[in-house]
């Protein structure tokens, strides 16, 4: 299991503080010693300790101390002797962990003491056909599980229990640090398309018709609709309260200038790197109208990952975005460096945009 290990941060209690004014005016000045010191406790936050691997090594787990989570569920591999195989026809998200580590490596920085700061990271090592960890436990029980020679199993065998309970404790323990030290975060769920797609896909959990109109599919919806829809039910809801009544800019961050997929793609710009058509974005704010790449194809809007790590779910102040990538993100190492290089700086710009969070050092 991910356990959370010995913790270097919140331990130290900032009490007792030394006093010599009246008690009235001792209770105002603790109270903004605290703030201050849980503020200077947060801007020089150590990592915690590695939590233990798990038994068997299929979930690499990499502790952070900046508030951005990085997941990569679906490039494993590994395949156990006698596995029983979940009969799907999705393959890998080939080279979404390595894309995972190139994006954790260009987040990377030194805060105003020195000290490093890197994201988490949490990959799954396991192939997809072994276990699925974008998917409920009780939707993978529901598989149809074949051995080999396919004939029907009884279901995964122990060591895919076992990766599955990990994967999500790693994922928990991460944004419940990051809840811990910085009040809010963001989550970076990684996946890959398959190559007959044109666009990269951003998903907080919003259906198509909460972008568009379903009876005509070139109407995108009104800024309070879709705005009320982000508050109610997507991962992007402590961003949204941020915001209080402003619908457009609730809306914006989904389909703006500023939300994350627009914000690749100034940075991209500014890199002098080629646009990539994104849904949704300022340029494609609607997955179904008739001119937005592949809108007669699924839009993907996020799964389970996503689902169980962030705001979506009442407590959790993290917020997340499933990403679907092209292959022209991950085919080759240089294709990686740019992708990450660009989603780097959007996430620094994101951050501090929409949660007057600083990712950014000196
Ligand atoms: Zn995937």
């Amino acid at each position: 299991m991910c356990r959370p290990g010995q913790s270097n941060r919140g331990d130290a209690s900032p009490f007792p503080l030394p006093f010599s004014k009246a008690t009235a005016i001792r209770g105002l000045v603790a109270a903004s010693l605290l703030t201050a010191l849980l503020s200077l406790a947060c801007a020089h936050a150590e990592p915690t300790a590695p939590p233990a691997p798990n038994p068997d090594g299929d979930i690499i787990y990499e502790p952070g101390n900046m508030p951005v989570i990085l997941l990569a569920p679906h490039d494993g591999t590994l395949i156990p002797d006698g596995s029983p195989l979940r009969p799907t026809n999705a393959g890998r998200d080939v080279n979404t962990s390595k894309l995972a580590r190139e994006l954790a490596e260009a987040l990377e920085y030194r805060d105003a003491t020195g000290a490093k700061r890197r994201p988490y990271v949490v990959i799954n090592q396991l192939h997809r056909k072994v276990m699925e960890p974008n998917r409920s436990w009780e939707d993978n029980l529901d598989s149809e599980w074949l051995n080999d020679d396919g004939g029907k199993a009884g279901g995964p065998v122990p060591r895919a229990t076992r990766a599955f309970e990990d994967y999500h404790a790693c994922a928990d323990h991460a944004v419940k640090e990051v809840q811990a030290a910085f009040g809010t975060g963001f989550l970076v769920d990684l996946h890959g398309l398959g190559s007959s797609r044109s666009a990269d896909m951003y998903g907080y959990l919003l259906r198509p018709s909460h972008l568009a109109d379903p009876k005509d599919h070139d109407a995108a919806t009104s800024d309070d609709a879709l705005a009320e829809a982000i508050r109610q039910r997507s991962t992007l809801k402590t961003a949204a309260a941020r915001k209080g009544d402003a619908a457009a800019a609730i809306a914006g961050l989904v389909r703006g200038p500023e939300s994350l997929a627009s914000l690749m793609n100034a940075a991209l710009e500014a890199n002098r790197e080629a646009p990539r058509p994104a849904v949704p974005s300022a340029q494609f704010p609607n997955p179904k109208a008739s001119s937005t790449p592949d809108h007669d194809q699924i839009y993907f809007n996020g799964a389970y990952d996503i689902a169980a790590h962030s705001s979506y779910r009442v407590g959790t102040a993290v917020d997340a975005v499933q990403i679907e990538t092209l292959a022209t993100a991950r085919n080759t190492e240089k294709q990686r460096q740019v992708f990450a290089e660009a989603m780097a700086e959007a996430l620094r710009n994101f951050l501090e945009l929409h949660y007057g969070l600083d990712i950014r050092g000196k």
